[in-house]
């Protein structure tokens, strides 16, 4: 509770406490089919970052006792719902995905208002879960297997999926309706039942993507949503030993403990984490097009991506002219509220994020291996005034060791390093914990494939910024970026499925694997 005051205080300030007395909307978790406040009946408001004097909501502080409702409303849906044949769930699913069409504006509107990215930037959120829906439910009727032959006579030897169980899914801000489709629909698909909990920061976008799942007819239970913060609505969540298996997307510190408590009790743990991502431009780069890559890269979402394009590696005969037409552009950006139109860079998420994004802008000012070109305030005045607004900001001539261009700053900030070669410039590339995205502009097909091939990332684009996945290709990242898992694609169903081997043996005798050599078949 102390953790939940804390935050309450970091993203509204003292005004949040005196909105909370006001009229803000309530709404409230989703457990068993039934709308309910949290047990202990206690609230936490939701602020739009770009004005905390806007207070989007209320929504239950949820406990424990929350989560074991939550799970156990989950485990009372399960058989019925697993026993669903797959293509009657999708269609379920289809109709999740018109009512998101329909619904897409106001459910951006609200993103914008409760997230802060720009409005074009929701409605990509928004279009995102409806992709995902929609590509995802088409699974319904594949859902692919396979056979095999058997080593003996007169058997049948073959694959299928069954689905985990019960999954808890927590989420993070960044992408507040995407993020979590890419769990639930495919949780669902493979016939499990789920409680999600939303980031703090941004609960209406899951509440409205769990709405719209309960007019859609998906059966109460199926779906539950608790929301709370990571203490201790996550980590009881994390903890509750009935939940098979989590899947969490958030920050690599949070990862950790998410992944540690799932080691203790055996559950199955899938990891989305942070990112160093980076464009590398080479000196017969389209100079214009790698700029614009790298400002939507940067600053889109204010750099709030995992995918952001924090590292710009740039060949020193190209180095000059890129990287004042990027600070041209990063100074002519447009900083506001999300929610009108000619904005074109929104706020951060809360107090704390500019306090770190502040703080890694001093360590870059700091230290005299880096120039900071443009930017590195914080705004403060006028419309700024209520908000959480940081200014874009360009460190040139930046070591590619030095902690700016090493550690995920989350925030507007993007550091540009020199390099005089391709391999210079894939060893720098590499050169970091993490391993999700990373871009190379070039006209030359030889160097494309080259970077293509030595870029050890879970994601590499030619001639395009490092951010812009879609849902039917793997996402996720090498090294510390995540364990091993991707989710969108059909290999997410690896994620919400597990794979039972099955035999038939029609032989009518006892045939022993491995001892009971079959020579020929005469
Ligand atoms: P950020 O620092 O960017 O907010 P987090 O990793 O803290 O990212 O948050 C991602 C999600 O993880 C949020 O839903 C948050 O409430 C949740 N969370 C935070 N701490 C814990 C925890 N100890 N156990 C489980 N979930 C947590």
């Amino acid at each position: 509770m102390a953790q939940a005051k804390k935050a309450l205080n970091r993203k509204n300030g003292r005004r949040g406490e005196r909105a909370l007395r006001g009229a803000a909307k309530t709404y409230h978790n989703y457990i068993g089919g039934q709308w309910v406040a949290s047990a202990g009946g206690e609230w936490f408001e939701n602020a739009n970052p770009a004005n905390t004097r806007d207070i989007v909501g209320r929504f239950p502080l949820s406990t424990a006792e929350d989560v074991d409702a939550a799970v156990e409303s989950a485990r009372n849906a399960f058989d019925r719902w697993r026993r669903t044949p797959a293509p009657r769930r999708a269609e379920i699913l289809f109709r999740l995905g018109e009512i998101l069409i329909r619904n897409k504006e106001r459910f951006s509107a609200e993103m914008t208002r409760e997230m802060g990215k720009v409005l074009k930037e929701t409605g990509g959120d928004v279009q995102e879960a409806i992709d995902c829906t929609f590509y995802t439910a088409g699974e319904g009727r594949r859902l692919h297997g396979f056979t095999t032959p058997a080593e003996m006579p007169d058997k049948f030897a073959m694959c299928v999926r069954q689905p985990v169980g019960l999954c808890g899914l927590i989420t993070p801000w960044n992408f507040p309706m995407a993020i979590p489709s890419w769990k639930l629909i495919p949780a669902l698909v493979c016939g499990n039942t789920v409680v999600i909990k939303p980031a703090e920061d941004t609960p209406l976008s899951t509440y409205n993507l769990v709405k719209a799942c309960e007019e859609a007819g998906i059966p109460p239970g199926v779906v539950n949503l608790v929301t709370g913060y990571g203490e201790p609505a996550g980590a009881s969540i994390t903890n509750h030993p009935a939940l098979r298996l989590i899947s969490f997307t958030g920050s690599t510190e949070t990862g950790r403990i998410v992944a540690s408590a799932c080691a203790e009790r055996n559950a199955i743990c899938s990891l989305e984490m942070g990112g160093k991502n980076v464009i590398i431009v080479m000196d017969d780069a389209d100079v214009d097009l790698a700029v614009e890559g790298a400002v939507w890269g940067a600053f889109g979402t204010s750099g709030q991506r995992c995918t952001a394009s924090s590292r710009l590696v740039v060949h020193k005969k190209v180095y000059k002219l890129f990287s004042k037409k990027l600070i041209e552009r990063a100074r002519g950006l447009k900083v506001g509220n999300g929610a009108d139109p000619k904005t074109e860079m929104g706020p951060v998420i809360n107090a704390d994020a500019v306090h770190k994004i502040m703080g890694y802008i001093e360590i870059g000012e700091r230290e005299d291996r880096a120039t900071l070109a443009c930017g590195g305030n914080r705004l403060t005045k006028g419309d700024y005034a209520n908000g959480y607004f940081i200014e874009p900001t360009v460190f040139t001539d930046v070591a590619p060791d030095m902690r700016i261009a090493q550690e995920e700053i989350f925030g507007p900030v993007t550091a540009v390093i020199p390099t005089d070669s391709l391999e210079d410039a894939v060893e720098i590339a590499n050169g970091v914990r993490y391993g999700l995205s990373a871009a190379i502009y070039t006209q030359d097909v030889n160097r494309a494939f080259h970077a293509m091939n030595e870029m050890y990332t879970g994601i590499f684009y030619v001639n395009s910024s490092t951010i812009g996945a879609e849902v039917h290709l793997p996402f996720g990242g090498t090294k510390a970026t995540g364990n091993g898992h991707r989710e969108a694609g059909t290999q997410v169903l690896d994620i919400f499925s597990e794979w039972k081997s099955i035999y038939v043996d029609y032989s009518g005798k006892l045939q022993r694997a491995q001892i009971d050599v079959v020579e020929s078949a005469d």
